[in-house]
């Protein structure tokens, strides 16, 4: 009898590879059973799920409270806490924004019957670039929408005094924020406005979620009463939608606060082993001790590859191994179909290269070892 061992082997590869658990660029957050039980109890006691109750109210409190911030309106999801920040500056016409972040930066600008403009990211970093902001500038511009990418802070002076000079509104995706400290305070504390995302892929999550930041008392009202359809009772003042978020979300938020600093630290262990790992490589990895007075949350653990075909060929090595890293931010947004292309040559560039690492407060030591030996495979090692 001839036997085919190719098959065998195979099929043994296979087998492993059902047995093998994955290994996905981040895992959810889940805070233990019994406490949400209890509080799910409470609430089914008083059989009120929606409409700010109070988990809801309490939660927003604490967010407030956690960020050193007066005015935290939590809502239903990121993308929603978009549209209303837009919505409340009343930005109208065109919209500078960066096309390296996620899909519903550039969207959110859409749905409000906006334009957005590309603007390239900087040289050194991946946030929006202020030095390109004049070249892009339209006559119906009135606002820019930039991104703290990965939760690195933005050139922050650079952009407020390029939005005062042109009168713009300046808003910023902070989604990737929560727990950053810049210069003393939250970094979303800073900007006219500005958007969390809560996300369950987020570093604190309340399963789906977001916020808005304000700075004034009757903006923080026009944005709360804009997510619960512009009245209050029976006292209807404004247009808005619904942006409400419910008790059992509130619940999640509440407990997964308590547990958020070992989140942190967790994830910051891993986070250095990479960083160690890679230091003697061609490998660039944002390093948070690089910026001056930053607090950084350890939310992404993105790698630089000098080619895509490095970064294909990592990927398609660690897939073999049950390891799933994400291509955060691909493609460019300004390469989208439903949009008219310009050009950014750097955030085209650093799309293609650009691969965030498995990174979550309980990852496995051996597995965070087993992506580093198949980078380093693939990437020039210096002595
Ligand atoms: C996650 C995310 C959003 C959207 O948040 P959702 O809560 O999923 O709607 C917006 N912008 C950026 C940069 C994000 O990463």
């Amino acid at each position: 009898m001839c036997v085919n061992s190719g098959f065998i082997n195979s099929v043994a590869s296979t087998i492993l590879h059902l047995l093998i658990p994955k290994v996905h660029v981040t895992k959810t957050y889940l805070p233990d059973l019994q406490k949400y039980t209890e509080l799910l109890r409470k609430v089914w006691n008083r059989n009120y799920v929606t409409n700010n109750g109070p988990l809801a109210i309490e939660l927003e409190q604490r967010l407030a409270q956690y960020l050193g911030e007066s005015h935290l309106a939590w809502m239903s999801n990121g993308t929603i806490a978009l549209q209303i920040a837009i919505d409340s500056l009343n930005l109208t016409g065109s919209i500078l924004t960066t096309p390296f972040t996620y899909v519903a930066t550039a969207n959110s600008i859409l749905w409000q019957k906006c334009t957005p403009i590309f603007v390239d990211i900087e040289e050194s970093g991946f946030s929006i670039d202020p030095k390109k902001l004049d070249n892009m500038i339209a006559p119906d511009t009135t606002g820019i929408l930039a991104v703290h990418v990965y939760g690195y802070p933005c050139d922050v002076d650079a952009l407020a005094s390029y939005a005062d000079l042109k009168g713009l509104k300046l808003i910023y995706d902070a989604s990737h924020t929560f727990g950053c400290e810049y210069r003393g305070k939250a970094l979303a504390g800073y900007g006219d406005l500005a958007t969390l995302s809560f996300h369950a892929t987020k570093v604190f999550h309340t399963i789906e979620g977001g916020g808005v930041v304000s700075h004034h008392k009757d903006l923080a009202e026009k944005i709360k009463l804009s997510t619960t359809h512009g009245h209050k009772f029976d006292d209807y003042s404004q247009v808005g939608t619904n942006g409400k978020n419910s008790e059992l979300h509130a619940g999640v938020g509440l407990l997964n606060l308590e547990g958020f600093h070992n989140v942190v630290l967790g994830r910051k262990n891993i986070f250095d082993r990479y960083l160690k790992a890679f230091s003697h490589t061609d490998l660039f990895m944002l390093d948070p001790s690089s910026y001056r007075d930053f607090k950084y949350n350890y939310a992404y653990a993105p790698v630089l590859f000098s080619s895509e075909d490095e970064l294909l060929k990592v990927v398609e090595e660690l897939n073999q191994q049950n390891i799933y890293p994400r291509r955060y931010f691909y493609p460019a947004l300004n390469t989208l179909p439903y949009l008219n292309p310009n050009s950014c040559p750097r955030a085209e560039s650093v799309s293609k290269r650009m691969l965030c690492l498995p990174l979550y407060h309980d990852l496995e030591l051996e597995s965070v070892d087993t992506v580093i030996s198949v980078v380093k495979k693939y990437v020039l090692c210096h002595a």
